[in-house]
């Protein structure tokens, strides 16, 4: 034990001295290395209130953890206390009302194991091991979100603990204003302990991925931009460009080929999302090898989990994308090919359907009328090339960044970002965000995130 001790808190304390301290800090993104002076493992909401009580009496730095995958590395702090909340994992499901209530250290694999025994999906990211707590509170984008909006607009409520370490619950009726602020807004407002979401009918799905080698790659671009702008909703499809990992299953004569990449999940009638696809593809030259088929939701929401084990080094920059020129899609593919690992990639999610008919400030979550969230993840097994994937990270998103919009989705950022880059990310929204935080959270408590800040 650490030798600490928090009155009312029944999780476990871990610190410096703890044999599983060193696995207990460890996050997702092998590349940060946070030392807390504590981590308080939570069992429950009044855990929860146990712990920020005692981190705001003794001034200390507070961070949240929910599933641990932050690029920057946020859901920890260097010398404060850290509220993990990743033992909190379970999930009811309410089958006739079609929604979800999850615990705050639920993955989007334990949300997606619930939900599809009764034939249901929340509209969640693409990997499997992403907290859902972390990625509803900054937006998320995934393969249903065409059809069925961000994961904040299938948001209903929730249960947070404040600063002062009150208990409220928050929906369109209660605390309406904080209810706004969440859902888009980040951990800056409190301590998300329970979400409640709607769900939607997703089962067997017309999904998986389709690569190209890269020399292809400005027509498989091209054709995918004018594609996706008129596609059914039904279809989750982002662009990517990547090199074709060196492992199983991918055929050994393709392994490190520079490649673009189509991957997606048809969430409708199988044969639909097969024509549909056809009608895509008979304008493309042949694919290296095209992996999309028939496959329960569950299966394509994992695919990739393999491959991006916790651990790896990872530098993000993210923008939102209005159009993709021809000129664009060039400096994409030449900045990719220099890519310095095989796991690095760049891939642009669709914002578009569903995202665009919820008006710009009926959630913090301004960007509605980008088209693309872009990513450029810089990634090795190898501590040693950490050096390697902020450069090449960085000059890949400068060269880019003039054909893009100033704003980017928060949960893309990394640590390095510009002083203004929330703020411009926020736009319009930010002030409204700044009053509802002067509000709640007046002394920035909860600060270890995509702050905002109390004076706009
Ligand atoms: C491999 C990978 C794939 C990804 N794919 C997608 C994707 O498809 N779509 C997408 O939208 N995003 C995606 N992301 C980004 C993801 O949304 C963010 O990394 C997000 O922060 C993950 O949430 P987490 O709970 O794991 O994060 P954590 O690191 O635990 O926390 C991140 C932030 O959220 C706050 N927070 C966490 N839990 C709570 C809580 N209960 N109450 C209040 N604040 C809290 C923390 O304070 C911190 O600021 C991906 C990330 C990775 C690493």
């Amino acid at each position: 034990m650490s030798g600490l001790a928090i009155q009312g808190f029944r999780g476990r304390l871990i610190g410096p001295s703890d044999k599983d301290y060193d696995e207990a800090r460890a996050l997702y993104n092998g590349m940060i290395d946070k030392r807390p002076m504590l981590i308080a493992r939570c069992t429950d909401a009044a855990d929860v209130v146990a712990a920020v009580n005692y981190g705001r009496e003794n001034k200390l730095l507070l961070a949240i953890r929910g599933g641990g995958h932050s690029g920057p590395g946020l859901g920890s702090c260097d010398g404060g206390l850290v509220i993990d909340l990743s033992h909190m994992r379970s999930v009811r499901v309410d089958p006739s009302n079609r929604t979800v209530r999850v615990d705050p250290g639920c993955t989007a694999a334990d949300l997606d194991h619930a939900t599809h025994a009764f034939g249901l999906a929340v509209p969640l990211g693409i990997v499997g091991s992403t907290g859902v707590a972390g990625l509803t509170l900054g937006g998320g984008t995934g393969y249903l979100t065409r059809k069925y909006g961000l994961t904040i607009d299938n948001l209903l409520e929730v249960d947070m603990v404040l600063a002062d370490g009150t208990f409220v619950t928050a929906n369109k009726d209660q605390h309406a204003d904080l209810f706004w602020a969440v859902r888009g807004g980040g951990g800056n407002f409190g301590v998300v302990t329970s979400f409640l979401f709607q769900a939607h009918p997703a089962k067997i799905v017309f999904a998986g991925p389709i690569f190209w080698d890269a020399k292809e790659a400005k027509k498989v671009i091209g054709a995918y931009r004018d594609f996706i702008a008129n596609a059914p909703e039904e279809l989750g499809l982002f662009v990517g460009l990547k090199t074709v990992p060196p492992t199983d299953p991918f055929p050994k004569e393709h392994w490190n080929k520079r490649a673009c990449a189509l991957i997606g999940a048809f969430n409708g009638p199988i044969e639909k999302g097969q024509a549909l696809m056809a009608s895509l593809l008979e304008k493309l030259p042949a694919p290296l090898f095209n992996w999309m088929g028939e496959m329960p939701w569950t299966a394509i929401n994992s695919l990739f989990d393999p491959f991006f084990p916790k651990g790896l080094q990872w530098y993000w920059k993210g923008d939102f994308v209005k159009a993709l020129s021809d000129e664009a899609i060039d400096v994409h593919i030449a900045n990719a090919l220099k890519a310095p690992t095989p796991f690095c990639l760049m891939h642009l999610y669709p914002i578009d359907g569903a995202v665009r008919r919820v008006a710009k400030d009926a959630t913090p979550w301004i960007a509605r009328d980008a088209s693309w969230s872009m990513v450029i993840a810089a990634v090795s097994p190898d501590p040693k090339d950490a050096a390697a994937l902020r450069t090449w990270g960085r000059s890949y998103w400068e060269a880019i960044h003039p054909f893009n919009l100033q704003s980017a989705y928060v949960n893309f950022m990394d640590a390095d970002e510009a002083d203004n880059r929330v703020q411009l990310s926020y736009g319009d929204n930010y002030k409204r965000l700044a009053a509802i935080k002067a509000k709640y959270d007046p002394n920035n408590l909860f600060r270890v995130n995509q702050n905002i800040k109390v004076q706009a």
